[in-house]
Formats: structure tokens, sequence, C-alpha cells
């Protein structure tokens, strides 16, 4: 499967097509003078995976894109929207965040920069604050941090659980994160509970019974930390499998820290995405390029923990789809900016800025299994960014430098 910007070879690159001129209300409303236009439709403008349109208008409906073209050719609408010569890209899809946690892990942070190496047990403090939270502090905090990234371009969120590890705290998690989000992960298997640390398999079989029951209600996908010092591929697969047979649908945390079997058992089990990605050996990078399994890189855990780099240019050399998220966290990535991601993956990990732009929105939207967002093209979620800059490609010139003018999600102007 090839759906990503390594596919060049577009017969429509050749000519300037707009999306079909289909019956526009005058109660829409034209965002005009666009300076470039992401859509990631290569059908449309340059036929480039971006499909990038040059001096271009949308039109939004409600919460829908209705029209994309040139500017030149907006159907009359009774409200404009002058962009300023500003450009425009799909808001950012972020597939993978955990964000329904109290407290923070500064002082790891600061010792470990200061030489410690990062070990998964650290997530063990953030489960005593997550259970010593009120469901309100909780909320609040994934609010607060949601609010963060949509200031940044994101307008979808997939959050995890995973900071709970008791039946309670588990299904507490996820229904408060389901007041937030629609795309929302089971992840009991984050870390052995401490208080099962004498008897992983009995935190198996909770994750894969009681648990599972607890929390199936509110999920739509089931995850596994499938590393050294958390999970085998057995329970890995066991838990994978008894969450496919509640109806959620996988997706796994995959040699981030070490090479393992994370990588081929998520094609196997044709899970949506392996996050992290970062010690592929070739079969593994041959499995998820035959795969429908998408490979998520989160350049933000390798920074905050100074780890090697995900290789996002041999994944893309081998025609995996590759997504770009933040992996937002107290512990090991505590960034919610896509831009950030974007910067750090065309500076250290091989990709070129279209690729980056493009794994943060198409990328992500396709390890969410999406296509109504991640794209600006007629049916496709009003979510769009503007940016203080006339491209896209600013997001990994200028690093650093709050680059979102506005953001509209689902057709309102929020930021
Ligand atoms: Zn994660």
């Amino acid at each position: 499967m090839n759906t990503g910007p390594a596919a060049t070879n577009n017969p429509a690159a050749t000519s300037a097509p707009t999306s079909a001129n289909s019956a526009v209300a005058k109660t829409a409303t034209a965002i005009v003078n666009i300076a470039s236009l992401v859509t990631n439709d290569p059908s449309l403008g340059d036929g480039s995976p971006l499909g990038l349109i040059q001096d271009a208008a949308v039109v939004i409906d409600g919460d829908r894109v209705v029209w994309v073209g040139e500017s030149s050719r907006t159907p009359a609408t009774d409200n404009r929207v002058d962009a300023g010569g500003r450009a425009v890209i799909p808001g950012f899809v972020d597939s993978h965040s955990h964000l329904v946690f109290a407290g923070d892990r500064t002082a790891e942070f600061n010792a470990r920069m200061s030489g410690q190496a990062y070990a998964a047990g650290g997530i063990r403090t953030t489960v005593a604050a997550t259970r010593a939270a009120s469901d309100e502090a909780l909320s609040a905090n994934v609010a607060r941090f949601m609010a963060e990234a949509l200031r940044q371009g994101t307008t979808t969120f997939e959050t995890k659980s995973g900071y709970g590890l008791t039946v309670e705290d588990e299904a507490r998690a996820l229904r408060i994160a389901a007041e937030h989000t629609d795309e929302v992960t089971y992840l009991g298997a984050h870390i052995v509970s401490p208080d099962y640390a004498d008897d992983p398999a009995a935190y198996v079989e909770l994750v894969t019974g009681e648990m599972l029951d607890a929390c199936a209600p509110h999920a739509r996908w089931v995850d596994v930390f499938c590393e050294k010092g958390a999970f085998d591929g057995d329970q890995a697969r066991a838990i994978l499998t008894a969450g496919k047979a509640k109806g959620l649908h996988p997706r796994v945390h995959a040699n981030q820290l070490t090479y393992g079997p994370g990588v081929q058992l998520a094609v196997e089990l044709d899970a949506a995405s392996a996050d992290h990605c970062t010690h592929l050996t070739d079969a593994d990078v041959d499995a998820l390029a035959s795969g429908n399994t998408v490979a998520t890189l989160l350049p933000g855990a390798e920074f905050s923990t100074r780890a090697q780099w995900p290789n996002a240019r041999r994944l893309l050399d081998a025609g995996v789809t590759v997504a770009l998220s933040t992996d937002c966290n107290p512990g090991s990535s505590f960034t919610s900016s896509v831009p950030f991601c974007i910067a750090l993956a065309v500076r250290d990990m091989g990709m070129t800025p279209d690729e980056a732009v493009w794994s943060a929105t198409a990328g992500g939207a396709a390890a969410l299994r999406r296509t109504d967002v991640g794209r600006l093209t007629v049916g496709s979620r009003a979510d769009l960014t503007v940016l203080d800059a006339p491209s896209h490609v600013h997001l990994a010139y200028r690093p650093g430098v709050p680059l979102v003018a506005e953001v509209w999600r689902k057709g309102v102007r929020t930021v």
C-alpha cells in the first residue's frame, strides 16, 4: 500500500483541475485569497500527493467543504473571508496522545536531561497521581491540552487510557476521554499494574476480561505497549485479540525502545497503526509495506528522551504509509505541538516538508482509518488551519515560530 507522498507519478500532474462545480448555496462561506492550499487530493492542483492549489479558495457550508479550487473561479456566496495571501492546510490529525492524566514529571525529565536513561516504569508515577485525581480534574486536564493542541492547528485528536490500570480507573479514563473526542483508545495494557507486579499473567487476564468488559463500551480502539518491561508478543497478541472480539480495533505501541515483535504483530492483526517504529528490522519494514498498517512516528518521544530518531526515509522509500503525531504525555513527550514534530521529522528523520505535512494530516487520518478528515476536498469536514506564511513549507523552515493564525473546526472559526 502506498498512499503517501512517495507516489508522485500522478497522471493528473499535467493539468490544473479544480473540484466539480456542484451547486453551492449562497449562504455558504468562501475563504478566498489563499496563497497555497494543501488539499491532500492528488487529483487536484499540481497533482502531487499534497494536491497543492496556488491562489486558491475553499467554500464551506455547515461543517463540510463544498468547493475547492482556484480563487478566480470561486462560486458566489454571501459570506467571504479573505485569507490575506496566507497558506491553508487541513487541520492536523493527531492520532496518538495520552491526555487523561494528573500530575507531571518535571523532575524525571530534569534528571533524564542530566544523564539518566528513560525506562517504561516511570509511568507508575503518573498512575499514582491519576488514580488520586477527581473526575473533574482529569476532564479539565484533557480540555486544557486539547485546547492547547487546537491553538496549534490540531482539529482531530485521539487519546488513551493507561494511567488507571484498575477496572474502575481505566473505565473512568475512557468515559472522560469520550467527553472530548470520538477517537478513544483502551490502553489498560500500558504497563503491568504495580498491583500485579508479582503476577503479570493475572494482570493480562484482568485486561482481557473484566477490565475489557468495563472499557469496551467507551472506546473505539484497543492498544498495548509491546516492549521489554511492558508486554511481550504473546501477551500483546492475547490483549489485542480479546479487544477485537469485543469490537475494538487494534493499534500497537511497537518497537519504541528495542527491536521486538510489535510491528509484525500489528500488521498480522490488521492494526490501524504501529506507533513509534524506532527499531525496525528489514522484515518489519517489509511487513508494513505489504500490509494495511500505518507506521506512526512520534519524534517528540525521541526528542524528550534523547533517543535515536525513527528513520522515516527508510519507511517512505519502502512504500510504507507514515503518520506523524505528538504522543503527548507527561513522561516521554510532553508536547502537543504537531508543527514541532514536523520540524523534527524534516530536520532529523529524512522527511521532506511535503511528506511531513502529509503525514501529520492525511497520514494521521489513515492511522485512524478516517477519510473525512486530514484533507480539504468536497465532502470532507471543514477543518482547516490558516498559516501566517505563504506556504506549508514554513512549518519546517521556521521551527518554533507560532505560525498558526486561524483554525476552523467543523466549519467554525475557533482560533
Ligand atoms: Zn504512546
